[in-house]
C-alpha cells in the first residue's frame, strides 16, 4: 500500500480521502490555503502545509507550490480529488515527471476525454452509443448542412468545455450560421480553443451515469448507475442510485459497452461515463476522469469503497473485487448541502455557530463542518452531502426526509428548505424518472 498521500483538495471531499487513507494505514499531508487553516481535516492529518493565499489559482491551482509539498513531505502520491486540478491532464504528467504518483487515470486519457470531440471519437470505436451529431469539429461552412443532415433543434458545443459552459441550443435553420459564429468566438476566449461541434439536441432527457473503476492494465469493473436529472444550471442538486425505472437489459447493454471502452484504454482509477436517457436509449455527452460528487450514492448501494478502490490501484494492488462480486442493493438518495439562499440561490458562507449532523440507520453525513467553523467565500459553496439508504426507494426518500428534518446548521443560510419543503414534496421526483429540466421548471426558472 501506499506509505504518504496528499490531499490536493479541501472541504468535505479533502475528509473523505483522509478518512480513506487512515482505514488504509496511509499517512495523509493536508495542504491549504491561508483561508483554509481551520479546515477539519487539516487538523487531522499526520501534516499540513500552508501552499499560498485564498485565491484558488495562488493555492489550489498552483501546480509548483503542491509539488513542492509533496517533496517537503516525503510524499508518495497525490490524490487530486473532484474539480481544482483533477482533470487537468499537465498537472498529472507534472505530478509523475516529478517522482510521484498521480491518483487518477493517466495523462493521456484525461487529454483525450478532456477534448469532447476525441472522447466521442473514442467511445464509438468501442461501441457506447453518442448524441446522433457531427462527430468532429463543425466549421462555419458546412454549419447548416450539417444541422440539415442532424435535425433541429441542435446544440452547438465547445470541444473544450466545461461545467455547462460553451454551449448553445438553435431552434431555427436562419441561426445556425450565427450561433456557431458566437459559440466559437466564446470558446476561445473561455478555454483556449475554438473547436466547435454540433449535436442533436434532446429535448426531454434525463441524467443518467454509469460509476466504472479501472486497474490501468486492461480490466475494469462498474458500479451500475446515478440518476442526476436534478439539476439547477446544470448543476446536480439531488442524486441517486440506481436511476429508477429503466429496464434492466437497456442498463446491462450500456454496462457492456462502457466496461468495454475502459478495456480499450486501460482505464486506470474511477470515472463516470455520463448519458443523457431518452425515449429508452442512452446517448454519451461526456466522461468525467475523476471520483465525482456523488460517489457516496453508489457506495451505499454496492459496499465497494470508490476511494479505497482508487487508492488500490494507484499503488499497484489492483482491485479488491471482481464483477461477479458485486451487486445492488437497496436505492441511496444524496442531497447536495449548499451554503447559499434557498430562494436566491446567492452564496451565504459566514460563521456556523451550531452544527447537528443527522443520524439514525442508513444516513451517512458527508462534510467537513463543526459548530464554530467559518464556511470562507473564496470556494464553492458545497458544505456537505447528506446521504439516506434504504431497502426500497421509498425507506430512503423517507430516511431522507427525517435527516433534513434532524439537521440544524445554524448561523449561515443553506438549501436545505430547497431539499426539504420543495424537492422532497414534489409528486414528480417522488415518482422518479423525471428530465433534467424539472427542478427548473419547478422553480419557475425557465
Ligand atoms: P459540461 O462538460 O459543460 O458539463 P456536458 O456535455 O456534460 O457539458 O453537458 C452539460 C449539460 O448540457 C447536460 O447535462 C445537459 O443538461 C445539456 N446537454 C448537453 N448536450 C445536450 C444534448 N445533446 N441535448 C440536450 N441537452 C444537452
Amino acid at each position: 500500500m501506499l506509505d504518504k498521500v496528499v490531499i490536493a483538495n479541501r472541504g468535505e471531499i479533502a475528509l473523505r480521502i483522509l478518512r480513506a487513507c487512515k482505514e488504509l494505514g496511509i499517512k495523509t499531508v493536508a495542504v491549504y490555503s491561508k483561508a483554509d487553516r481551520d479546515l477539519l481535516h487539516v487538523r487531522l492529518a499526520d501534516q499540513a502545509v500552508c501552499i499560498g493565499p485564498a485565491p484558488s489559482k495562488a493555492s489550489y491551482l498552483n501546480i509548483p507550490a503542491l509539488i513542492s509539498a509533496a517533496e517537503v513531505t516525503d510524499s508518495q502520491a497525490i490524490h487530486p480529488g473532484y474539480g481544482f486540478l483533477a482533470e487537468n491532464a499537465d498537472f498529472a504528467e507534472c505530478v509523475e515527471k516529478s517522482g510521484f504518483i498521480f491518483i487518477g487515470p493517466r495523462a493521456e486519457t484525461i487529454r483525450m476525454m478532456g477534448n469532447k470531440v476525441s472522447a466521442i471519437v473514442a467511445m464509438k470505436a468501442a461501441g457506447v452509443p453518442t448524441v446522433p451529431g457531427s462527430d468532429g469539429a463543425v466549421s462555419e461552412e458546412n454549419a447548416e448542412a450539417m444541422a440539415e443532415k442532424i435535425g433541429l433543434p441542435v446544440i452547438i458545443k465547445a470541444a473544450s468545455g466545461g461545467g455547462g459552459r460553451g454551449m448553445r441550443v438553435v431552434h431555427k435553420m436562419s441561426d445556425v450560421k450565427s450561433a456557431l459564429a458566437v459559440t466559437r468566438s466564446e470558446a476561445g476566449a473561455a478555454f483556449g480553443d475554438d473547436t466547435v461541434y454540433m449535436e442533436k439536441f434532446l429535448v426531454h432527457p434525463r441524467h443518467v451515469e454509469i460509476q466504472v473503476i479501472g486497474d490501468g492494465e486492461g480490466k475494469a469493473i462498474h458500479l451500475y448507475d446515478r440518476d442526476c436529472s436534478l439539476q439547477r444550471r446544470h448543476q446536480k442538486v439531488v442524486e441517486e442510485a440506481p436511476a429508477p425505472h429503466i429496464p434492466m437489459k437497456l442498463r446491462e447493454d450500456v454496462y457492456a459497452a462502457c466496461i468495454k471502452a475502459c478495456e480499450q484504454m486501460k482505464y486506470r482509477g474511477a470515472g463516470t461515463f455520463e448519458f443523457l436517457y431518452e425515449n429508452e436509449r442512452f446517448y454519451f455527452i461526456e466522461m468525467n476522469t475523476r471520483v465525482q460528487v456523488e460517489h457516496p450514492v453508489t457506495e451505499m448501494v454496492t459496499g465497494v469503497d470508490i476511494i479505497k478502490e482508487q487508492l488500490r490501484v494507484a499503488a499497484g494492488l489492483g482491485l479488491s473485487v471482481t464483477q461477479d462480486q458485486i451487486s445492488l442493493h437497496g436505492h441511496a438518495v444524496e442531497s447536495r448541502i449548499n451554503a447559499e439562499d434557498p430562494k436566491t440561490f446567492m452564496p451565504c458562507p459566514g460563521k456556523v455557530n451550531y452544527y447537528h449532523a443527522p443520524g439514525g440507520p442508513g444516513i451517512r453525513m458527508d462534510s467537513h463542518l463543526y459548530s464554530g467553523y467559518s464556511v470562507p467565500p473564496h470556494y464553492d459553496s458545497l458544505i456537505g452531502k447528506l446521504i439516506a439508504f434504504g431497502e426500497s426507494r421509498e425507506i430512503a426518500l423517507k430516511r431522507l426526509q427525517n435527516a433534513l428534518d434532524e439537521i440544524v446548521i445554524d448561523g449561515i443560510r443553506s438549501n436545505i428548505t430547497l431539499h426539504r419543503d420543495i424537492i422532497l414534496q414534489d409528486p414528480g421526483f417522488l415518482a422518479g424518472g423525471v428530465d433534467i429540466h424539472h427542478l427548473e421548471n419547478k422553480l419557475g426558472l425557465t
